[in-house]
């Protein structure tokens, strides 16, 4: 028995909570076992990294194992790329498993061999009914079920059926395994569910070897006991189950006795979360593929710019619950917003460019401007900034006409420009047909160098900007979420309400020369503008492409602070 435990890094939960219990009360010998449990059959998304932060985050703060296991027991739905995907991403959150990754179809002869004894324990049959006579008889929540015509059969009769439906003898859907439980139990899950199916499907690790594959709750039960999994954590849907998890534990003879625990899943507004719909948005078009950065994915995520860090704090933020609610997806932002605040480096680019001319500064000239990458971070340290004649600032950051309380440039008005001068607007230059604005006129004041006395003068408003001729031009995506419904999962149609415009690229944005070195995957806060990363699977040396993590408005915030007021 242990009775010192750690001081838990991530905040204590109603499931943290059970585990301290059990290791106090001496069960399992003190000992702690989780498992990460996939389907193979899509990326992780942000749901399935609250699930690994729980379960990794306990095995870590209680002394334990957590184990990746690959639940590959339906053939057809399942690819190796998942897999394979599946590690990546769980690896990047922080995972760490060992040598603990185990999958299911490792143990079908083991799981098999389980459904055999059963036979010869007269606690399962074989049933010839179809699916649909099957459903029929299955009773409702208020009327029982109906004994199948096939239940009384010999365990001899039953074990000689079962090895033929393994030999491959009989069609898919002409024949299941069931458990003899009880066809009028109140719980319709414990009434006579099946224990294998036969499905004629190449498996992308047994390949043909089988024609018949375990049901999920079948097999996941006896993969937990033959692992000796301490305690079984899965999500809410699965606990009108747990009876039936109970059930195979007391009935198969296995090395531990595993229980299991629900909690709500995660689920976030303006987006789905489930696999199926995820692969229908990736297979009809609506994303670029799994890892687009409007994904929920963390191939997406990690592609927009979050790091695991933001990440796992927001799972430890959302807290672990027994009842469903929705997340705002805001918080997720606002964790990205807080990592970054500190860690980034902050930048000027100019997103929509406007030509500014300053008259009075001498042509040819060009200064190199000190200026720091993160006032909050002086570690960062510094670069050089050039300076001279010709620059870019932001469309928006001029308006020829401006109401009132606009601080920005305008004619007559002066502004800052960061880490330079203060100028004034003078003239601008106009396109004769359309009357659009070509150029901004300015005049800078010399005494006006940022640091030195003069440039404390008042001013209203400070804008970035990048020298014309210095600047490097890229492309730019900002996003928006990925669905116009808050709940989109309420619709009928759930892709009814994708939003077409939750992609916009600017092809001809301007960024300060510094970022020609910027790497694949690295961030930065370009000011006024958000938070970016350098794009890792379209961005290039000479067209390189930076995607919007977040903008600076920092909603969630803002939410909290009224609350508190
Ligand atoms: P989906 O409906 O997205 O396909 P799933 O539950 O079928 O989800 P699995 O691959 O079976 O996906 O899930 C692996 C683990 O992750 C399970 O333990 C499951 O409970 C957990 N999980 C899946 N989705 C969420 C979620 N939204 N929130 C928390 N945990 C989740
Ligand atoms: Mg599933």
């Amino acid at each position: 028995m242990t009775d010192v435990i750690q001081k838990p890094e991530a905040p204590l939960n109603f499931i943290r909570a059970i585990v301290e219990a059990d290791i106090k009360a001496g069960k399992n010998g003190g000992r702690v076992q989780t498992r990460f449990p996939p389907e193979p059959n899509g990326y992780l998304h942000i749901g399935h990294a609250k699930s690994i932060c729980l379960n990794f985050g306990i095995a870590r703060d209680y002394n334990g194992v957590c184990s990746l296991r690959f639940d590959d027991t339906n053939p057809s739905k399942e690819e190796v790329e998942y897999v394979e995907s599946i590690e990546e991403d769980a690896r990047w959150l922080g995972a760490d498993w060992g040598a603990n990754r185990f999958f299911a179809s490792d143990y079908f002869e083991r799981i098999y061999a389980c459904a055999e004894r059963l036979i010869e324990m007269g606690k399962a049959y074989v049933d010839d009914q179809s699916a649909e006579q099957i459903r029929e008889n299955r009773g409702t929540l208020t009327a029982p079920g109906v004994n199948s015509p096939w239940r009384e059969r010999t365990p001899e009769e039953n074990l000689d059926l079962f090895r033929r439906m393994r030999a491959g003898e009989f069609e898919e859907g002409s024949r299941v395994l069931r458990a003899k439980i009880d066809m009028a139990a109140a719980n319709v899950v414990m009434r006579d569910p099946a224990l294998y199916r036969i499905k004629k499907a190449h498996h992308h690790r047994t390949g043909d070897a089988w024609c018949i594959y375990p049901m999920y709750d079948f097999a996941h039960g006896y993969e937990d006991a033959i692992e000796g999994i301490t305690h079984s954590i899965c999500t809410l849907e699965f606990e009108d189950h747990r009876p039936l998890y109970d059930w195979f534990i007391e009935n198969v003879s296995v090395p531990s006795r595993p229980r299991q625990f629900e909690f709500a899943r995660l689920n976030l507004t303006y987006t789905v979360m489930s696999k199926r719909k995820l692969r229908m948005l990736v297979e009809e078009g609506f994303v670029s593929g799994w890892d687009d950065p409007r994904m929920p994915t963390i191939s997406g995520l990690r592609r927009r710019g979050y790091t695991p860090e933001s990440i796992r704090d927001f799972c430890d933020r959302i807290g672990v619950a027994k009842s469903n609610s929705m997340v705002d997806i805001a918080m997720l932002e606002h964790c990205i917003r807080e990592d970054l605040n500190d860690s980034a480096p902050r930048v000027m680019g100019v997103l929509k460019p406007l030509k500014l001319v300053i008259d009075n500064y001498p042509e040819g000239r060009v200064e190199e401007l000190e200026a720091e990458y993160n006032p909050e971070n002086p570690g960062l340290g510094w670069r050089k900034l050039p300076f001279s004649r010709e620059l870019y600032i932001e469309q928006e950051d001029f308006m020829e006409n401006p109401p009132k309380k606009f601080f920005r440039l305008a004619p007559g008005q002066e502004v800052r420009l960061k880490n330079a001068y203060i100028i004034r607007c003078e003239s601008v230059v106009k396109d004769e047909k359309s009357g659009a604005v070509l150029e901004v006129h300015c005049t800078y004041d010399p005494e006006t160098k940022s640091g030195s006395a003069a440039s404390s003068r008042k001013v209203k408003g400070t804008l970035h900007w990048v020298s014309a001729g210095h600047a490097m031009s890229a492309e730019v995506r900002l996003y928006d979420h990925l669905f116009l419904k808050e709940n989109p999962d309420e619709e009928k149609d759930f892709k009814a309400c994708v939003n077409p415009d939750s992609l916009t690229r600017l092809t001809s944005c301007m960024l300060e020369r510094s970022l020609s070195e910027a790497a694949p995957g690295s961030r930065y806060q370009f000011l006024r503008n958000g938070f970016f990363c350098v794009d890792t699977v379209d961005s290039t040396k000479t067209k390189p492409v930076f995607n919007r993590i977040v903008s600076l408005k920092d909603t969630w915030a803002k939410i909290q602070k009224a609350r508190q007021d």
